[in-house]
């Protein structure tokens, strides 16, 4: 569903967004009730549709940096989509060199990185940013106030998905620079999908098995077996793919 044009650029929402529209500013207002922030039920869904629009501008944050980055290698962008998983920004063409792939891929990581920093900065200018990480908890929520608290989660969230993207695994962007990586030491694209594809399948068994199976956490679980599923299927069917 297309919902504006950024930059000429076709902004899109999957379907499966759309339930978040409703589900995110109700669990947030009754988290924030429960740490004392919202007095009012008006009041805390105003504050969730807030951090609803910020995720949405954060995850265009990210998607733009690949999009301007892909421009400068006259790589134009068909489309960026949000959906459930995040979002992903569709190319009409294919990076051509192994540097044009790596710088691409970590322009969205470092784009997050850089605005989850600027918002902590904003947040506590006097005090050391990195103690509040990955996320607040009630005590600071009710010393901090609404504003600082919501920079301060949008901030821990961007950080946490910029280093979370930067994991080695299709389709995230490590996946990409891995990719990119091998690429440029072996000089075959296809192998190096391949070897990067395999790669990808021990890394999500390595960091997967353990919620699946020791911490039997089933969403865990069933998300690893279906990235499992799809590097497989990269590394014995290779297709070229863009970061997400
Ligand atoms: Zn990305």
């Amino acid at each position: 569903m297309r919902v504006t044009t950024l930059s000429g650029v076709p902004i899109r929402i999957h379907y499966s967004f759309l339930p978040l529209i409703f589900l995110f500013p109700i669990t947030t207002s009754s988290i924030l009730v429960q740490n004392g922030l919202g007095d009012s039920y008006l009041l805390s869904v105003a504050i969730g549709l807030i951090y609803l629009f910020a995720i949405i501008g954060s995850l265009l944050v990210h998607e733009f940096a690949h999009v301007l980055c892909a421009r400068l290698f006259g790589i134009q962008t068909m489309s960026v989509t949000i959906n459930v998983a995040g979002a992903f920004t569709k190319f009409r063409s294919l990076a051509q060199t192994p540097k044009e792939k790596a710088f691409i891929a970590v322009s969205g990581p470092l784009a997050s990185l850089l605005l989850g920093l600027s918002l902590l900065m904003v947040a506590f200018p006097p005090v050391p940013y990195l103690s509040f990480l990955p996320l607040p908890g009630r005590d600071d929520f009710a010393a901090l106030g609404i504003v600082a608290s919501i920079l301060c989660t949008l901030g821990g969230l961007n950080i946490i998905w910029g280093i979370g993207n930067l994991l080695p695994i299709f389709p995230l962007d490590g996946g990409h620079i891995l990719f990119a990586y091998i690429w440029h030491r072996l000089g075959n694209e296809v192998s190096a999908q391949r070897a990067a594809a395999r790669a990808s399948c021990f890394m999500i068994l390595l960091l997967f098995l353990p919620f699946a199976f020791i911490r039997r956490d089933p969403c865990m679980g069933t998300f690893g077996f279906f990235l499992l599923l799809l590097n497989l299927v990269l590394a014995f069917a290779p297709t070229h793919a863009e970061p997400s």
